[in-house]
């Protein structure tokens, strides 16, 4: 005898025209009728990388339906393109590689012919007038000592007061050298030496010193967002800007800044850390209802979002050595990545970002011809004339201008705690959860990849609620 699960199996299978619901109507007494479970409806607010990720998790589960507010007009958040700079190139304006090839960016990169870098890779060096490769640094003794003394960066517990900048300090690094590190420090931390903890960040941001980079370099990020997430983008709603979340009743109340209201079983905030720690008479701040957990709002203040100016360079000339892929030069901007090389065309794009107290009070205020004259002026001080002659045109982004990020990303401060990202994460009431690189608790912060693991950590705990 058929049991009542195979029979609705094989007739569904025989009668694909007659309903699955008549099936089961047909087949249970009046008291047995299970209704189809209504799906429940998931409110995403963000469509950078960590939203992209929850909702096609969400999405792929069949069980929810699903909706991804978007503030801007474009989606990918920190991952963006411009398009058409200096005339005809695509660069990369926000996040353009992985840390390391085990995670899930990277094999989205993969696919897109990544190429790879990390602190061993090639490099033209600019110490007082002589233009070193790396096979020359790592004979230099001032480097070596550098390297030795800083050996135990990643490892190091000490007070969480003390700064990477006074850790540099005590390392007494031969001053010649300092500025390698420095500019090596910064890039993973997101911010100045001076602001962030070396307890705090030294096994999360500052462990990514050595780590293997795989830049996108065939196709551009856009491409790649696209191919991977093509199959949420109708449930994307873009322009829409959350002012105000109200969680009291049983349904999450949302509001945008058009006042459109929309009402959701759960809602995942994945926006930027530094728009959640806007205060109500900002601009561009979400308002609760209630107000989030004290807590919650604590742990947001120990974390900082700081200033990012990221610059695109087009020169006229290789000034560097053949197969580098990074410069380091003393001055302000002192890091820059090769990116694009075009001898036909005598063509060639770099980029640099700066992070920070400079990116702030300097660079904040200056005009593109501006930063190109700055650079001009570094270039022909600490590298040479046939740098600085070679300087054709230069682009930037400000990264805490856009009005919906507004900084790079997230790191520890001076004086915070170990646990800080945990209470970040925590969901609130079962209604409201934390996803995006700051709320990530597995050393990953910062970074793409540690943005895409929010997301399944925010689905698993919604997918056991919806059970
Ligand atoms: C210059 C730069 C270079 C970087 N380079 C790298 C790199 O090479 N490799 C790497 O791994 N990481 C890099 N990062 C870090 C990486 O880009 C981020 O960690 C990651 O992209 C963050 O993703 P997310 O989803 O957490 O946040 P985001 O990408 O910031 O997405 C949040 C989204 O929320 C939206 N939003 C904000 N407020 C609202 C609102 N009120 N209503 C609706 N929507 C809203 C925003 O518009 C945004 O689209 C870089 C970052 C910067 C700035």
């Amino acid at each position: 005898m058929q049991t009542r699960r195979q029979f609705i199996k094989t007739a569904a299978l025989a009668l694909p025209a007659m309903s699955l619901a008549s099936i089961l109507l047909s087949s249970c007494s009046k008291s047995e009728i299970i209704a189809p479970k209504k799906k429940l409806k998931v409110g995403i607010i963000g469509a950078g990388i960590s939203g992209l990720e929850t909702a096609k998790i969400l999405f792929d589960q069949k069980q929810f339906e699903i909706e991804l507010l978007e503030a801007s007009d474009n989606i990918g958040g920190r991952i963006n393109l411009s398009e058409s700079v200096f005339g005809s190139y695509n660069i990369e304006m926000g996040a353009d590689s992985s840390y390391g090839d085990q995670n899930k960016w990277y094999n989205m990169l993969r696919t897109a012919q990544t190429f790879e870098t990390n602190s061993k890779s090639p490099s033209s060096f600019y110490l007082n007038g002589s233009a070193l490769t790396l096979n020359e640094l790592n004979k230099d003794s001032d480097y070596l000592k550098l390297l030795n003394s800083t050996q135990d960066i990643s490892a190091y517990s000490g007070s969480n007061e003390v700064s990477v900048a006074q850790y540099i300090e005590s390392k007494n690094i031969p001053e010649r050298v300092k500025f390698i590190f420095e500019n090596r420090t910064e890039e993973k931390i997101g911010t100045s030496i001076e602001r962030a903890s070396i307890a705090l960040n030294s096994s999360e941001s500052l462990s990514k010193i050595d780590a293997n980079m795989f830049h996108i370099s065939g196709n551009n990020s856009q491409d790649i967002l696209y191919r991977e997430y093509g199959s949420i983008l109708p449930y994307v709603k873009n322009n829409t800007a959350i002012s105000s979340i109200d969680y009291t009743g049983s349904k999450v109340k949302v509001r945008d800044q058009n006042q459109v209201l929309r009402e959701y079983d759960f809602v995942v905030l994945t926006v930027p850390v530094s728009i959640l720690k806007l205060q109500s008479n900002e601009i561009n701040s979400i308002q609760f209802s209630p107000s989030l957990p004290e807590s919650k709002i604590a742990a947001m203040n120990k974390i900082g979002m700081d200033g990012a100016v990221k610059i695109a360079i087009k020169t006229n000339r290789k000034f560097w050595h053949e197969d580098s892929k990074s410069i380091y030069t003393k001055g302000k901007i002192g890091k820059y990545e090769v990116v694009s090389e075009d001898p036909a065309n005598n063509s060639y794009i770099l980029t640099a970002t700066v992070m920070g107290a400079y990116a702030e009070n300097e660079l904040y205020s200056m005009r593109e011809s501006e930063i190109m004259t700055l650079i001009q002026n570094e270039w022909a001080m600490y590298i040479g004339t046939s740098a600085s002659d070679s300087l054709v045109s230069c682009h930037v982004k400000n990264w805490s201008k856009e009005p919906f990020i507004k900084g790079a990303f997230s790191y520890h401060k001076l004086g915070g705690e170990a646990e800080t990202r945990k209470e970040l994460a925590k969901s609130v009431n079962s209604k409201i959860f934390f996803a995006g690189e700051a709320c990530n608790t597995n050393k990953n912060s910062g970074t793409v990849h540690g943005a895409i693991e929010t997301a399944s950590v925010v689905c698993k705990e919604i997918i056991a609620l919806a059970v």
